[in-house]
């Protein structure tokens, strides 16, 4: 890797299983298998898909985040660092604990769990602040927590609240904003606005925009939400059955849909003035325990060939910058 590289985190065939014990006998799930990513510096980079899919099993897995029974079976997470790339799996657990908050920040799925809730929330940024960066006085550390806030654009006063006196909303832009404080170069977010009314979303999203405009970092954002997607990603990958299975600019994506899943993630989003019902794909995601043969998506696919129950289609560039790993591409069929 170059001293210059675009990417501050690579994948190479990633595997992480959750191995179960089925009395007895042992049950693999495949939440990720064999995802390949190259995600850029200063970029915000989408992961797509219906729930079930593999997309928090993932980016727990990106984060170093995995705990029994999910088990990571094969690969490599590397991030780049200072004209470096490291695995994040060869570190110490100290070296790992030392690059989360300050290198690499992880934004749980309802955000509660990054609150102490006996604690006011200046309290949490002191704590926080206290075991990150030693030698402040408590005056100090309160006039870096206003500073943070005001720079936000948050609500002084939610600093002298717990976080159950905060709405839904304001609390997940709390979390973010803690999250982002000590301006670490990746930013994973797991569906952070779901829950959320439509416009207590935006105000997440613009939250998430401004943060990545302002540190010019990498935001990571997980979401089965495709209009998210649309709003605020950069690039996109969409996720089945444990798989990438299409990854591109998301304008392009979204302009030029090619695998038949995606399609049915875009054309199910509900279109201005459109009062009828739009169409999702039919049935279920599959197990990830009894995945189908070939293509996962074969049994909701109206174009499926014979070919597809038969071999796993691979990835393919399609021109663009735009992979998808689909029989009925050119490339796929030949
Ligand atoms: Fe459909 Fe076959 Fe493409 Fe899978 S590989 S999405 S079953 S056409």
């Amino acid at each position: 890797m170059d001293s210059n590289s675009k990417y501050i985190l690579r994948t190479k065939d990633l595997k992480a299983y959750y191995v179960l014990d089925d009395l007895g006998k042992k049950k693999t799930v495949k939440a990720v298998d064999n995802v390949n990513l190259n995600i850029r510096k200063n970029e915000i980079y989408g992961i797509a898909g219906e729930s079930g899919c593999g997309k928090t099993s993932l980016m727990k897995t990106l984060y170093a985040f995995i705990k029994p029974p999910l088990r990571l079976m094969d690969g490599q997470v590397l991030y780049y660092r200072d004209g470096e790339e490291f695995d994040i799996y060869s570190l110490s657990k100290e070296e790992r604990r030392k690059l989360r908050w300050e290198y690499i920040a992880y934004i749980p799925q309802g955000a509660m769990s990054i609150f102490n809730p006996v604690i006011k929330i200046e309290d949490t940024y002191r704590d926080f602040l206290n075991s990150h960066l030693s030698g402040k006085t408590k005056d100090e550390i309160f006039e870096i927590a206003r500073e943070h806030i005001k720079q936000l654009g948050l609500p002084m006063k939610v600093l002298n609240s717990y976080p159950h006196q905060l709405s839904g909303g304001m609390r997940q832009r709390v979390a973010i904003a803690l999250a982002a404080l000590l301006k670490p170069a990746v930013i994973f977010a797991d569906e952070p606005t779901t829950a959320l009314d439509v416009v207590v979303q935006r105000g997440v999203v613009q939250l998430l925009k401004d943060i990545q405009k302002g540190l010019e970092n990498t935001i990571i954002l997980v979401t089965h939400d495709m209009g998210i997607h649309a709003n605020i990603t950069d690039r996109l990958v969409i996720m089945y059955a444990g798989k990438i299975i299409e990854e591109a600019e998301t304008v392009e994506i979204f302009e030029n849909p090619i695998h038949p899943y995606t399609k049915y993630l875009i054309n199910s989003l509900p279109r201005f003035g459109d009062r009828g019902t739009r169409a999702s794909a039919p049935g279920n995601p599959p197990s990830l325990a009894n995945l189908p043969s070939g293509c996962a998506f074969h049994p909701r696919c109206p174009f499926k060939m014979d070919i597809c129950e038969e071999k796993i289609p691979e990835l393919s560039e399609q021109g663009n910058e735009h992979m998808v790993a689909c029989w009925l591409t050119s490339e796929g069929v030949g």
